[in-house]
């Protein structure tokens, strides 16, 4: 997919920094367990009280050089991470999405949510239900209201994710995948219907495969080191969400002769 160069993308890319911005105020008060919406933001180490300066995306923390202002202490990579991840899939969802609004809200609401479950499962091994079931469920309804041909299709895409997933976990009594990895297994199937949640999954561990060996080689963890697996399986399945026909066109010229 080509990404061009408009006023339009650049305009959705800033939208995309600012809800990373967001997404990343989420994430820190689900670890916390303050409330979404009340109190002002602060610096999570000294809890000096943050002015607009310090809270525009991406550029506050090169402006600060990656350091609180009042404390000096380091701000988290995820911050700026977390907001040019949202930025860009904001930009692919646009340009991979048909002239639809609901189905680009849609897109844009559930990607945020993948966003946060990518982050926490990856800092804390954990998939928070408070954030899972309502994606469930949102993209159960959009798809059972706005494709309700294809519903079969979504449950199916469903049902083998989760039940392969399930069956990993049954096998291996939890230690090489969680039971929140069989949960998000729901919501991705609904999301990109069968057959690509096959390329999803398969794309998903080949990622892990590959991260793992890497890791090995720097001795950084051994064969039975955690890892989280929620990061991957969202990983698989954007990939397969964009770049799903792209992938199995390539694939298959090996194939014509
Ligand atoms: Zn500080």
């Amino acid at each position: 997919m080509e990404v061009p160069f408009t006023i339009f993308n650049l305009f959705i890319f800033l939208f995309g920094l600012c809800v990373g911005s967001f997404l990343n105020v989420v994430i820190f008060r689900l670890e916390k367990e303050e409330s979404f919406v009340t109190g002002r933001s602060h610096c999570p180490k000294c809890r000096h009280q943050l002015i607009w300066l310090d809270l525009i995306p991406v550029f506050s923390f090169l402006f600060l050089k990656g350091k609180c202002r009042y404390c000096s202490q380091k701000i988290s990579w995820q911050y700026p991470a977390v907001e040019m991840a949202t930025g860009l899939l904001f930009v692919l969802i646009f340009l991979a999405t048909p002239y639809n609004l609901i189905s680009i809200l849609f897109l844009l609401y559930i990607v945020s949510f993948l966003i946060v479950i990518f982050i926490y499962d990856l800092k804390h091994y954990l998939i928070p239900d408070k954030i899972l079931f309502p994606a469930i469920i949102i993209s159960f309804l959009y798809q059972a209201i706005f494709h309700t041909s294809a519903m079969g299709n979504y449950l199916m895409a469903s049902a083998i994710a989760c039940g392969f997933l399930l069956a990993i976990f049954l096998v291996s009594k939890g230690q090489w995948m969680g039971f929140g990895d069989v949960k998000l297994a729901i919501l991705l199937g609904f999301l990109i219907g069968f057959p690509n949640i096959l390329l999803g999954l398969f794309l998903s561990f080949f990622f892990g495969a590959i991260l793992g060996i890497i890791l090995m080689s720097f001795k950084k963890c051994g064969l039975k080191s955690e890892i989280p697996f929620a990061p991957f399986l969202i990983l698989g399945t954007l990939t397969a969400m964009f770049f799903g026909s792209e992938i199995i066109q390539w694939y298959f010229q090996f194939f014509t002769f």
